[in-house]
């Protein structure tokens, strides 16, 4: 890291730190800090996973780890082991992750996590500081920190640093002690004047570990609720997945494992909401990056000529070859299914140069391994001719209803 010849504690010492400090944030268009009334309401899971939908999305992103009580974004990422690195003028370079996304964590420095739970104050606001003066992240669009969790010393340092022209979002979970949580951080972003982009409710309902289907366990709502009656915005909800838990075990990285789920599409409705909240409207097509990539190939599973419920035991595939820009369909190609045998599907389809499936009903299992053949899947699409189906997909007029069950 970068040393200072100075005395830390002149005033000219402390004026130019401060200019170092604009310099960089000033280059980036939007500063998201991630807060909680409290730790354990998935904040870092949450913040991670909005900097990866905010990548995909075609945004140029940073995730910043600054959580000094427990830095999970490593595990949460898949990166433990890696390390960060200086770059040729003395700065911290941030550690690409993917396409659009790059990521710097107070666990990228640390031999062990638990580490900075040690750290004194005056060391944990040096390394705050350093963490946003320090690090050549270039120009973003989107820079989202996760911050230390509750409404103490270290938030309060990290949103002082960060500027008055930083979005807050806040994490809860739907129990009301969580939600009593979320005043006090509301009244920590009111009195330090920073600006709501509103509240996530996270663990909110269930994602079915059998047939992927986004179900309620609890009651859910709560933070909708608050958001209301206090007058901020609400961006949406994450359901409880258990895909979260086991990508964080198995130190996987959660684009693979969310990729198609009902939790991948809570996450892009939030991303939507928060483009809106943070005047980031600027493109009309709030669509995910695949549409991006203009030509594609939809693999739509067809029985007798309609998309058919049944994902695995279809007779044949239509693929679908479209041109996403002009929104027209170029081809409709028919090949006969494989035999049906388990978790052939997903390689087959693949090197059919299929990039989306739109299908009525597909198992957890089976999206998971799309996910790792890079194949985007979405489920809960009506019975229709095949080119109906991408048409509407391409307009925006696909309606999606739940999963059939499938498993
Ligand atoms: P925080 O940063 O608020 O302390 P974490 O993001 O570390 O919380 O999450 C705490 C635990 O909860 C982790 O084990 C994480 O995998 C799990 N978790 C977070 N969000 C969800 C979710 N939506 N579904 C299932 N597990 C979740």
């Amino acid at each position: 890291m970068k040393e200072s010849s100075q005395n830390p504690h002149s005033d000219e010492s402390r004026q130019l730190e401060e200019m170092e400090l604009q310099k960089r944030l000033q280059v980036i268009k939007r500063k998201i800090l991630v807060l909680s009334g409290k730790g354990g309401v998935g904040k870092s899971t949450v913040a991670a996973n909005l900097a990866v939908s905010l990548a995909l999305a075609g945004k140029k992103s940073g995730l910043l780890d600054i959580d000094l009580h427990g830095p999970s974004i490593t595990r949460i990422l898949g990166l433990e082991g890696s390390r960060l690195a200086n770059d040729e003028e003395g700065l911290i370079a941030p550690l690409p992750y993917m396409e659009n996304l790059t990521v710097v964590s107070i666990g990228l420095l640390l031999e062990k996590a638990e580490d900075a739970v040690i750290w004194r104050g005056p060391l944990k606001y040096n390394v705050i500081k350093q963490f946003l003066k320090d690090v050549s992240w270039g120009e973003l669009d989107y820079l989202v920190v996760d911050s230390p969790p509750g409404t103490g010393d270290e938030p309060l340092s990290v949103a002082q640093m960060m500027g008055k022209d930083t979005w807050a979002i806040i994490v809860t979970t739907p129990q009301e002690v969580a939600i009593a949580d979320v005043r006090r951080s509301v009244t920590f972003c009111k009195t330090l004047n920073l600006r709501i982009a509103g509240v996530i409710e996270n663990m909110s309902g269930m994602v079915c570990p059998h047939c992927g289907k986004d179900i309620e366990l609890f009651k859910v709502g709560g933070g909708e609720r608050l958001a209301k009656e206090m007058g901020i915005p609400y961006l949406g909800h994450i359901p409880l997945d258990p895909g979260i838990v086991e990508a964080g075990d198995a130190g996987k990285s959660i684009t693979d494992a969310l990729s198609g789920t009902p939790t991948e599409s809570s996450f892009k409705k939030i991303i939507d909401a928060i483009r809106v909240q943070t005047g980031d409207v600027d493109s009309p097509d709030l669509n995910s990056a695949i549409k991006e990539k203009s030509i594609m190939k939809i693999a739509i599973p067809v029985s007798e000529g309609m998309l058919c419920m049944h994902f695995g035991h279809c007779e044949q595939f239509a693929l679908v070859t479209v041109d996403a820009d002009k929104k027209s369909v170029e081809e409709v190609v028919y090949i006969d299914s494989p035999p049906h045998e388990p978790g052939l599907l997903p390689g087959w389809l693949h090197k059919q140069g299929a990039n989306l499936i739109i299908t009525g009903g597909m198992g957890r299992r089976a999206q998971d391994l799309f996910a790792k053949n890079g194949v985007k899947v979405i489920v809960g699409a009506p019975s229709d001719a095949p080119e109906n189906i991408a048409t509407a997909y391409m307009n925006n007029t696909l309606e999606i209803a739940e999963n059939i069950c499938d498993h």
